[in-house]
Formats: structure tokens, C-alpha cells, sequence
């Protein structure tokens, strides 16, 4: 337990240097530099950590791919690899006990615990082969320290010591916790449009906060769509702004939902809701007391798993 708070120390320490306010005071241009890099960098977790190194939801060339990796790097949230290989884990088994971050596991853990507990530090190069190739990305996933140093020495440089307390820590911190949000408050709090096999929730206060990634049971249905707000009145401006670089050109072949997907598995014309079911399941069988109950339940839970792997097969060979 302490080695574990030694070891955090650095990270918790961090959440409180916005305080440190009280002694800098907060300058026009710290806030300005706060807000923008918070924007800036949530794009970049969401278009490039997100969307493109773990879905793979659109294409980049190799120069761009590089500037939306050092983009990411500077959000302090590790390098490109790390990021989207838990990611892909998150999606291949979500809501199980192999699941890095589920809400399963207590709210708390899918929020900041599971980084907390050192289980998921290392680097796993062989669960995203396709990106892990580039020995550029394999430099800034070893060296994810470089884009956060670099961020700060430049906020200070800028604005003094209200532009590093206010304009970079203040930011960060809201940037990590808005970003965790996503494993957290999205597979809890919201409604389900589609019977996915996991806990995911659309929620338009979350993509207010997330720039988009809130419609987060639209992404979990049909993870290789760059637009995760599936409808007009979806606000998704990490999509928005793709969709601006794909005139440009820097975006290539960005994918979006086809029809057929959007109308299919809906929870409201009598889809089954699986995630739903196996949550349900394995809530009852926590509950219960009589070893009458529980075993049965128990049973039951276990066959839900069962389905909801199948169907995660199923929709892996078909997409
Ligand atoms: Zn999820
Ligand atoms: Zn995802």
C-alpha cells in the first residue's frame, strides 16, 4: 500500500498544484492558455489517441500521424501505444474481469484506479502490431515525459508562473479527469440506444465535456465510425473538426456509420439488451443468500458471459 502511494505520489501530487493559484494569482493569458490547451489537447486524445491509434477510424499520413501522436503526448496521459492497446483490451473485453477499467469493478476504479494500481503499466506492443511498427511512435511511447515537460517549460516561458500552475497543471488535471469521465460516468449514467454486450451509455452532458466521445453506446455498438454521434443533434466536435482536416486533406477516408448499423440492435423496437441482462445477472447473483438462489443465478450470469463473448466474436468477424 505505501510502495503504491510512494509510487503515485507524483500523479496525486499533481491534482493539487492548481491551488498553488493562491500564490500566483491567475492571469488573463494563463486562462487563455488553460482553455485552449484543454480544447487542443482533448482533440487530440479523442481524434488521435482514440479514434485513429486504437479504431483506427480514419486514415493519416506519416507526418501527421506523428504530429497527432506528439499532440497526445503532451495531454500527460502516456504515449499513443500504451493508450490505445488498454483501449483495445477495453473493447475486446469489456465488462469482464479482463477489462482494465470497468465500472464493474467499482466506480472509483474506472475512473483513476485501475491507472492507480500499476497492474496496467506496462507496454504491450504486441496487442497494437499495426502502429508499434513506426520506430517514431515506439520513441515517444518510450519517452511519453517529453510532451508534458515540453508543454509546461513552454507555459512558463508564455506566461510566468500563473501560466505553469493555471495555463498547463490546472488544465491537465481537468483534461485527465474530464477524459476518465469516458470509462467512468459513460458506462453508468445515460441511456442505451443498442443492446451492446458491455454497460455503455450515451449521455450529451459527457460528450459536452469530452468533446463528442459521450455517445459512448453509439461507439461501443460500431467502434470503427470516426463519428460517434450518430445523429444531427449528436454534438460531436472532435467529428466536426476531422471532418474541417479532411478538406484540407490532412484526414483521409474518414468512416462513418452506415445506415443499416445505426438501425440495427435497437434496445427500443425489442432488441435484446445483453449488457444490460449480464450487469442484472451478476447484480442478483451478488445479492442473494440462499445458495438456492445464488448457484442458479450464478449459472445464469455465467451464460450471459458466455453470449455476450459470442457476440463480440460474431462482430469482430464481421467487421
Ligand atoms: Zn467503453
Ligand atoms: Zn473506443
Amino acid at each position: 500500500m505505501l510502495t503504491r502511494v510512494g509510487r503515485n505520489a507524483p500523479f496525486i501530487g499533481v491534482q493539487f498544484i492548481p491551488l498553488l493559484a493562491i500564490f500566483t494569482g491567475v492571469s488573463r493569458t494563463a486562462v487563455v492558455l488553460a482553455v485552449g490547451l484543454w480544447v487542443a489537447r482533448m482533440f487530440f486524445i479523442t481524434a488521435g489517441y482514440h479514434r485513429y491509434f486504437a479504431h483506427r477510424s480514419f486514415r493519416l499520413g506519416r507526418v501527421a500521424q506523428f504530429g497527432f501522436a506528439l499532440g497526445g503526448l503532451t495531454a500527460a496521459q502516456k504515449g499513443p501505444l500504451w493508450w490505445a492497446g488498454n483501449h483495445r483490451d477495453h473493447h475486446r473485453f469489456a465488462d469482464t474481469e479482463n477489462d482494465p477499467h470497468s465500472p464493474q469493478q467499482g466506480f472509483w476504479w474506472s475512473h483513476i484506479g485501475w491507472i492507480l494500481s500499476g497492474q496496467f503499466n506496462e507496454k504491450k506492443y504486441d496487442r497494437i502490431p499495426d502502429f508499434a511498427k513506426y520506430p517514431e511512435l515506439r520513441f515517444l511511447d518510450k519517452h511519453d515525459w517529453i510532451g508534458p515537460w515540453a508543454l509546461a517549460v513552454a507555459c512558463y516561458l508564455i506566461a510566468g508562473w500563473s501560466g505553469l500552475v493555471i495555463g498547463f497543471f490546472a488544465s491537465t488535471v481537468a483534461l485527465w479527469h474530464t477524459t476518465f469521465m469516458v470509462n467512468s460516468v459513460a458506462h453508468v449514467f445515460g441511456r442505451r440506444r443498442y443492446g451492446s454486450d458491455d454497460t455503455s451509455r450515451n449521455s450529451f452532458l459527457v460528450a459536452v465535456f469530452t468533446m463528442g466521445e459521450g455517445w459512448h453506446n453509439n461507439h461501443h455498438h460500431y467502434p470503427a465510425s470516426a463519428r460517434q454521434g450518430f445523429f444531427w443533434w449528436e454534438f460531436d466536435p472532435t467529428y466536426y473538426l476531422l471532418r474541417a482536416l479532411s478538406f484540407v486533406g490532412v484526414v483521409r477516408d474518414l468512416r462513418r456509420p452506415p445506415q443499416a448499423v445505426k438501425g440495427s440492435a435497437r434496445i427500443r423496437f425489442g432488441h435484446l439488451d445483453l449488457g444490460m441482462l449480464r450487469l442484472h445477472l451478476n447484480r442478483a447473483a451478488k445479492t442473494a443468500r440462499d445458495d438456492a438462489l445464488v448457484v442458479p443465478l450464478r449459472d445464469l450470469a455465467a451464460r450471459a458471459e458466455a453470449l455476450a463473448k459470442q457476440a463480440r466474436q460474431s462482430e469482430r468477424a464481421s467487421a
